[in-house]
């Protein structure tokens, strides 16, 4: 799914500042202002997995799903983690749950091991945050994660995604109103910081399901306007082998991350099994779990594209649809979901509650 495009609501407002400095070493220090859970909850979270996993009729896995992970919190960006968040999210995963790698959840899941507590940790599209600011963090902790990588942009330089440009044209240009009519688009407030988040979400929304042509002319003005400044968002070929030998798994993520649905099957066909291959050639090894881009069941990925994934050798595949695997459903069609509370307890919490009621509900 798309960083910026989520339009889960949040139950608290977001966390305060984080370090304004340079990610590095220093991170790693619980940051003095973290929200902690303390033993007490830390125990009370432990005994309620553990009675989940005695009392439930199936076991189930949860699988959290990131995509970036931000140096300071950004305004725009409020559904990314921002190091001292993930850090303390890690903390509570390593003290309270059982992080397993992925494959080997799923494997164990089959062959009805799975231990009680079980999360996974995926980031989708491939942002170089998960190197240089996640890994350090995974790496503290001991906790395996795997990384679903949009090939195409692997080492594209300043190429970032259409959304991520979306972005910092919305944060870049002056106040006023952005008129895209001429694009079939409407006109957009840049007047206030709350005007700027709305345009955000309106842009990327409706640049989610344009034609690929239109799409383009979309980001090629605002880059027009904003200047081409961009940092470098995506990972490196040489940062995708590093993860991997850090004990991250590579999975695939297509070439571009088109809408499937929107492309031909002959297209389709190539974007996922093409995009396997490509990592597969950088990082020398199987690729085999795959999601699908912004993951929306029935529209932006439908039953013939479960099938090429199929064909294509995968050994799992992931939507965005909420809930926890629970070992009877499509393996190629399998739920994770975002946990967005801002304490640690309730985070926590949240996790168990997609436990205790495995694909049946919703968030
Ligand atoms: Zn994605």
């Amino acid at each position: 799914m798309i960083a910026s495009s989520r339009t889960e609501q949040r139950s608290t407002p977001p966390a305060g500042p984080g370090p304004d400095r340079d990610p590095g070493e220093a991170d790693l220090a619980v940051p003095g202002h973290a929200p902690r859970l303390g033993r007490l909850g830390a125990a009370l979270l432990r005994a309620a997995g553990g009675a989940i996993g005695r009392f439930s009729r199936q076991r189930s896995l949860a699988v959290v799903n990131y995509h970036r992970v931000l140096a300071r919190p950004d305004p725009l960006l409020d559904t990314e983690p921002d190091v001292a968040t993930f850090h303390w999210q890690m903390a509570l995963l390593a003290e309270c749950f059982n992080v397993m790698p992925l494959y080997e959840a799923l494997r164990a899941l089959d062959e009805g091991r799975l231990p009680p507590r079980t999360v996974c940790i995926t980031f989708d599209d491939g942002y170089r945050s998960v190197h240089d600011l996640a890994l350090p963090i995974l790496r503290k902790f001991g906790l395996p994660a795997t990384v679903f990588v949009t090939s195409g942009f692997v080492g594209s330089g300043n190429g970032n995604m259409w959304n991520d440009r979306i972005i910092h044209a919305v944060q870049s240009l002056p106040a006023g109103t952005l008129d895209l009519s001429d694009l079939g688009l409407e006109c957009y407030s840049l007047d206030s910081l709350e005007a700027r988040k709305q345009t955000a979400q309106r842009l990327t929304e409706a640049g989610k399901y344009l034609p690929p042509d239109q799409r383009d002319n979309l980001v090629a003005r605002l880059d027009r306007m904003s200047g081409m400044h961009h940092d470098a968002l995506m990972l490196t070929p040489d940062m995708v082998v590093a993860l991997e030998r850090n004990g991250i798994d590579i999975g695939a993520h297509t070439i571009s991350h088109p809408i499937l649905t929107s492309l031909d099957d002959d297209s389709a066909r190539v974007e996922i099994a093409a995009g396997k291959g490509q990592l597969e050639a950088l990082v020398g090894k199987p690729v085999r779990l795959f999601a699908y881009p912004n993951g929306k069941v029935g529209q932006d990925f439908d039953a013939r594209h479960v099938e090429m994934v199929r064909q294509a050798g995968f050994f799992a595949a992931f939507t965005t649809a909420a809930g926890a695997i629970t070992g009877d459903q499509d393996r190629f069609q399998l739920p994770r979901s975002r946990p967005w509370d801002r304490t640690p307890f309730r985070f926590g919490l949240r996790l168990l509650s997609w436990m205790a009621l495995g694909n049946r509900q919703p968030r």
